[in-house]
């Protein structure tokens, strides 16, 4: 959804509230692609500050479900995302390195902002619980399922007569 800010311009202290139910059914990233499986309406409020400046602030609530990195079982990552940034809607003031992607002109484009928000919100790691035990390298098995049964203190002699010749090669 497009919203137009132009009335904030003529008068300063002017405000604009909204509550905007999100579209987004999927955080796409170029590496993964994650279902929001919760999401709250988004509250938008826009100040104008006078001099084509304006103040956005958002709240946002959403949950994504993102693979655990140790056994890929999907985890309910909760983002609750408020923010509060000064825009100057004079392209002339802006450099293009800084331009933000969601505005164009006077018009503020949700999704596109929403998506920023959750970009550089985005947890650097999630697990399913602290002492996930992720896969069994040999087999493959969930290890919070229960054990395998695999030796895994130390490698299969044939394995390691494989290795060593491999490595050799590899030497070479
Ligand atoms: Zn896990
Ligand atoms: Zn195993």
């Amino acid at each position: 959804m497009l919203i137009d800010l132009s009335e904030l311009l003529s008068h300063e202290d002017k405000e604009k509230r909204l509550s905007y139910q999100l579209e987004m059914k999927e955080f796409e990233t170029s590496f993964a692609k994650y279902p929001v499986s919760m999401r709250e309406p988004i509250e938008l409020v826009f100040k104008g500050l006078g001099k084509k400046k304006i103040l956005i602030e958002s709240d946002m609530k959403l949950v994504l479900m993102i693979p655990c990195d140790r056994c890929l079982e999907e985890v309910e990552v909760q983002l609750n995302i408020k923010t509060s940034k000064e825009t100057d809607l004079d392209e002339k003031n802006v450099p293009d390195d800084e331009k933000e992607e969601y505005l164009s002109g006077t018009s503020f484009d949700v999704e596109k902002f929403v998506y920023g928000e959750i970009l550089v919100n985005l947890p650097m790691k999630t697990v399913c619980n602290e002492d996930c035990k992720g896969f069994c390298n040999r087999c493959g098995t969930n290890l919070n399922h229960g054990e395998c049964g695999c030796d895994t203190t130390e490698l299969d002699p044939r394995m390691a007569k494989a290795l060593e010749v491999f490595n050799s090669f590899k030497e070479v």
